[in-house]
């Protein structure tokens, strides 16, 4: 058997960089597994560059970096995801969370909604109802998702980040949800056309089509919450729901039909119209 030549941690970086020419973000898509794979934090990068990995480290890591270069997502590899200030478990059966969808937790924070109780429609991970419990510990944010392997992974997030204030049931959208009533409803519903070719590229080719996929060029979800929460809001309550980046005008226009006041929308970091937003 050829003995393995065990790498410093600088070398080994270098090199899963180079392996993943093709990925979008090969320096930190190797930085990401390698310190998975050292189960170390990101300051031994700098305090120890030159330590060498262990022959189980490094297995590992030639592995790990391989299934990545096949085109698997980080966050799947490597078991998690960073979203706001939160360390996520991720799985198969979710969406892994998106940057993009940090900029409505930072919409709710920017205008001032103070709900004293948040519904999060759909949650996946438990990224966005775990955040805003978080930036609201007094509130109580109930999370749903219709797959029970999502609600058993956002109650397991919850555990992992020491979050009190939150609550996760098997839920078909509002099917679930019998006499409550929010001052804020938030979704990151399916909203991608099946027909879209972005489908077939990249990470989320991986990702649960149930999560991505809806019906009506993308929309029949959305329109579906946007026609039940009426009946789940409180008077001033709010409706927030991420879409497409081509979405918000349609949004929009069925947020007016259905008589919300202050219907709006924002943008993503990429400045993509990216959230519709509209209140009872
Ligand atoms: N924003 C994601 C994407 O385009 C999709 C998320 C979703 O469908 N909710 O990759």
């Amino acid at each position: 058997m050829p003995v393995l030549n065990l790498l410093p941690i600088k070398q080994a970086l270098s090199m899963g960089a180079n392996e993943l020419s093709e990925s979008d973000t090969p320096a930190l898509d190797s930085e990401l597994i390698l310190l998975h794979c050292l189960n170390a934090h990101r300051n031994i990068l700098f305090t120890d560059p030159n330590q060498l990995l262990s022959i189980k480290q490094q297995q590992q890591f030639i592995e790990l970096i391989k299934r990545r270069k096949q085109g698997e997502p980080v966050a799947y590899i490597i078991g998690e995801q960073g979203f706001w200030d939160l360390t996520l478990n991720v799985s198969p059966d979710t969406l892994i969370p998106r940057p993009d969808t940090e900029s409505l937790i930072d919409w709710v924070l920017e205008n001032n909604l103070a709900p004293n109780h948040i519904l999060d429609l759909g949650c996946g991970t438990g990224a966005i109802a775990l955040a805003l419990a978080k930036e609201f510990p007094n509130v109580q944010v109930l999370g749903v998702d219709l797959v029970e392997s999502a609600v058993l992974l956002a109650k397991n997030n919850q555990q992992k980040n020491g979050i009190a204030n939150a609550q996760f049931i098997q839920s078909s959208w509002f099917n679930g949800i019998a006499n409550q009533h929010f001052d804020l409803i938030v979704s990151n519903p399916p909203y991608i056309d099946e027909r879209d070719e972005h489908l077939s590229k990249g990470d989320v080719r991986y990702e649960p089509s149930s999560a991505l996929i809806a019906k009506q060029q993308g929309f029949a979800d959305l329109f579906h919450i946007a026609q039940q929460a009426p009946h789940f809001l409180n008077t001033g309550g709010c409706l927030l729901m991420e879409h497409g980046w081509q979405q918000a005008q349609g949004v929009q226009t069925e947020l007016k039909r259905l008589g919300y006041n202050n219907v709006g929308s924002g943008q993503d970091l990429a400045g993509q119209w990216r959230f519709t937003f509209g209140f009872k």
